[in-house]
């Protein structure tokens, strides 16, 4: 289970390896958008990470609801808005709860996923974040319908976001920056899709 102190110390965690990959992200939002990406996620863990102390003790709720209101205020870019309101959303998901369990987090991962398509309006297969989240999420699903151990769970989770950031590489573009490169933009991965895949496997390498 995952109470208070335990999330902090995934979301320093998750900060980073968003901090480690930066320079990979950025090299990515390179060749589709306008090099931010990485810069963009950094600068806003790094905020995160500055506001985590004043969490201390916090309910689940109030963490995620703050991390989510930093990055939104700190993140230039489509991202920021974006994984801000996830976060948000994921804070009221588990609202009056004290810890976390797998069967949270996917309650926490489908309201992270409905605040992204409320903000950005873009269903799977347009080249985001949500064609390595909605797959991840659907095997996180059928892992734990099948009764499956948490961090068996996670890691079927990573594994379909890896294959979802195969699948981007395939796909237009269209929605954000990289719409505008039209057919031009098949043959690079999701920057975006990328940062959520490397954020959740930060959470599958720490799950025992
Ligand atoms: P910007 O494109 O404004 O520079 P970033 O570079 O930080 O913002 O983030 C780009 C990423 O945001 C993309 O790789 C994509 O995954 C995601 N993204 C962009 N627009 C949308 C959208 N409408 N819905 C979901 N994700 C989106
Ligand atoms: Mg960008």
């Amino acid at each position: 289970m995952t109470d208070s102190a335990k999330l902090i110390e995934l979301i320093k965690n998750i900060s980073k390896s968003i901090e480690e990959n930066a320079q990979f992200l950025t090299d990515l939002d390179a060749a589709i958008g306008d090099s931010d990406h990485g810069i963009n996620l950094s600068r806003g863990f790094k905020k995160v990470e500055e506001s985590l102390p004043e969490l201390t003790g916090k309910d689940p709720e109030a963490i995620m609801k703050k991390v989510g209101m930093v990055l939104v205020s700190t993140v230039g870019g489509a991202s920021g808005p974006l994984y801000g309101t996830a976060f948000m959303k994921a804070g009221g998901a588990v609202k009056g709860k004290a810890s976390l369990g797998i069967q949270d987090f996917i309650t926490i991962m489908d309201a992270a996923i409905g605040g992204v398509q409320l903000r950005g309006k873009a269903v799977r297969g347009e080249k985001t974040m949500l064609d390595a989240m909605i797959p991840a999420q659907e095997a996180m699903k059928a892992a734990l319908e099948a009764g499956e151990e948490p961090k068996a769970i996670l890691d079927k989770g990573v594994a379909a976001a890896r294959e979802g950031i195969e699948y981007t590489k395939t796909i237009i573009a269209t929605k954000g920056r990289a719409s505008y490169l039209g057919e031009r933009s098949i043959g690079h991965q999701d920057p975006g899709a990328t940062s959520f895949t490397i954020m959740l496997e930060t959470i599958a390498g720490l799950a025992a």
